[in-house]
């Protein structure tokens, strides 16, 4: 079982979706990414920031999931990461109302010494200056190194966003990430041009449809399970991350055929995360409906054909 590391926010969020609106609760990429992780009963830890409005009551709940939350700096006089968005009708895009960065401005992260030996390596979304601080404070490089970003820091810090790249060997991002960061339509192409960008694999998350792994002119595809209800799509590309990099750490296997499986995990896990408002739905799921999934993935992607 590998040592997983995550980086990224831990937050207070309010969403609105068509369905309803909610007060400020708990968010953050890194709380997405740890949560979906813990199902695979990996030693993991979060590195973050929040402040002395953050609740013990959520670090408490992390660390009953196994996470180690020593990596969550608390800057007692400053307040949380906060971030507000709004879901349009059809749920695939929202727009953001409010990114109150509050103490993430100055973030400095520390890696405790308990994860400066890490196998795996989760760089959540967060600003490229961060991650390379975290990369650099880890002698021995991990077994494995994933990257989640988004179109905000290519569009405001490619240069150092692009430095962080060479150094990963996953990168999961959206389609029109993709196409941004390749400056290519075709998707397979967008892949092959971030190959030579560094990551060895490429992973294209397309919400509703599914997600593409890309290796080197191998590609698998997996598809997001068509779900009766959709209610909050938040942080579902995190805990999709978690699920990948969270049954990769728990194998400790990284063939492009576990890879493969990870993927399934990834959008499994995704697709319980939308079912309910921000984190509600992952901090009660159990093993039992993970399993009864998954056997939907299968039954949703297997078939017999002869050739001849
Ligand atoms: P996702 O739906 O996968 O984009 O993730 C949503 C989570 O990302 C929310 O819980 C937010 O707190 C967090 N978030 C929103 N904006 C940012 C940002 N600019 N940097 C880092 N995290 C963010």
């Amino acid at each position: 079982m590998g040592k997983l590391l995550i980086v990224g926010t831990v937050a207070f969020d309010t969403i609105e979706t068509p369905f309803g609106k909610t007060d400020k609760i708990l968010g953050g990429a890194a709380t997405y990414i740890g949560l979906s992780a813990s199902q695979f009963g990996v030693d993991s830890g979060i590195i973050s920031i929040v402040g002395g409005d953050f609740p013990q009551e959520y670090l408490t709940m992390l660390n009953n999931k196994n996470i180690d939350t020593s990596g969550i700096e608390i800057k007692k006089d400053g307040k949380t990461f906060f971030w507000s968005g709004k879901y349009h009708n059809d749920l695939n895009t929202r727009d953001t109302l409010i990114t109150d960065l509050n103490v993430l401005a100055d973030f400095k992260p520390v890696v405790p010494n308990k994860f400066v030996d890490c196998d795996f390596l989760m760089l959540g979304n967060l600003h490229p200056s961060v991650q390379m601080d975290v990369i650099k404070q880890i002698p021995k490089r991990p077994k494995l190194v994933v990257l989640d970003t988004m179109n905000f820091w290519m569009d405001n810090t490619l240069d150092e966003l692009m430095e962080v790249i060479k150094k990963i060997d996953v990168i999961t991002i959206n389609d029109e990430e993709a196409r941004q960061l390749s400056g290519e339509y075709s998707l397979v192409k967008a892949a092959e041009n971030i190959h030579k960008m560094g990551p060895k694999y490429v992973v294209v998350k397309k919400g509703e449809h599914g997600a593409l792994l890309f290796n080197n002119g191998n590609v698998f595809f997996a598809p997001a399970l068509p779900l009766e209800e959709v209610f909050d799509p938040t942080g579902a590309g995190d805990t999709f991350a978690g699920g990948f990099i969270g049954y990769l750490a728990s194998t400790h296997d990284i063939s492009f055929e576990n890879m493969k499986r990870a993927i399934i995990f990834g959008s499994n896990l995704a697709s319980f995360c939308v079912e309910k408002f921000g984190t509600e739905r992952m901090l009660n799921l159990s093993h039992e409906e993970v399993q009864k999934r998954l056997q939907q993935f299968k039954e949703l992607t297997q078939f017999e054909i002869e050739l001849n």
